[in-house]
């Protein structure tokens, strides 16, 4: 049985309604907002294509997050693999802060609030041409303006780099679900370099979490995200 069997139904073709901020998905699919500026919109993506592939990435950041949860859940052997590689130590340790709960349990369930929000929270992605990333959220209390719901999606996002052993989609799904744990856990995911002084151990990095969810998945991972995990602490 594959993993995907998990996983909800691909959302239906595109028949949502405009709103101020852009197209609705319907009610069967997940519901999030885009904002896809006038063209030339998101190169070299043309306009009429922003949409589609933001759809697309949503759908696979969902498949992502919860196989990643189901293969923890389930005690899958390459998920504990996977776990030790990326995080450092067995999903099987207890964490104490956490009444004991083993630590794979307690990313298990990250990944399912990300799948959860990018089901029905309505976060907008916005197309940013302008800024040079991948992506990135805003979040926090350093944002000005606060925008709590939003991922902007940046130039990398529209432009996958070359030599990915990896689909777009699932690029694009991983950046996603990189972001949404940003968004949700915006006081647990930092960067080196924040100005609480987190020290950015594996656990609240979310590049390790987009690397454990596409290898878990079957896919290659971006060596980008791996390399800034795994140069981390445990
Ligand atoms: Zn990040």
């Amino acid at each position: 049985m594959s993993y995907f069997s998990f996983l909800p139904a691909p959302a239906r073709p595109d028949s949502g309604f405009n709103t101020f901020f852009g197209q609705i998905s319907p009610p069967a699919g997940p519901v999030f907002r885009t904002q896809c500026p006038a063209p030339p919109g998101c190169p070299p993506v043309a306009n009429a294509q922003c949409q589609p592939i933001i759809r697309g990435a949503v759908v696979s950041a969902i498949q992502l997050a919860n196989n990643a949860a189901s293969m923890l859940e389930t005690g899958h052997p390459e998920a504990a693999r996977l776990f030790q590689f990326f995080f450092g130590h067995a999903p099987s340790r207890p964490v104490p802060w956490a009444g004991n709960r083993a630590s794979g349990a307690i990313v298990a369930i990250r990944f399912r609030a990300v799948a959860r929000a990018l089901q029905s929270r309505g976060t907008l992605f916005r197309c940013n041409p302008a800024c040079t990333v991948n992506a990135s959220t805003c979040a926090g209390s350093e944002c000005s303006p606060r925008e709590p719901n939003v991922v902007e999606l940046c130039q990398g996002f529209w432009n996958p780099p070359a030599g990915l052993h990896l689909a777009p989609q699932f690029f694009r799904g991983a950046v996603i679900l990189h972001e949404m744990l940003h968004l949700l856990f915006t006081d647990f995911f930092h960067h080196p370099g924040h100005s609480s002084g987190d020290p950015v151990r594996r656990r609240d990095n979310a590049h390790c979490y987009e690397a454990f969810a596409l290898r878990a998945a079957g896919h290659a991972a971006d060596h980008v995200d791996v390399t800034a995990c795994r140069t981390r602490p445990v």
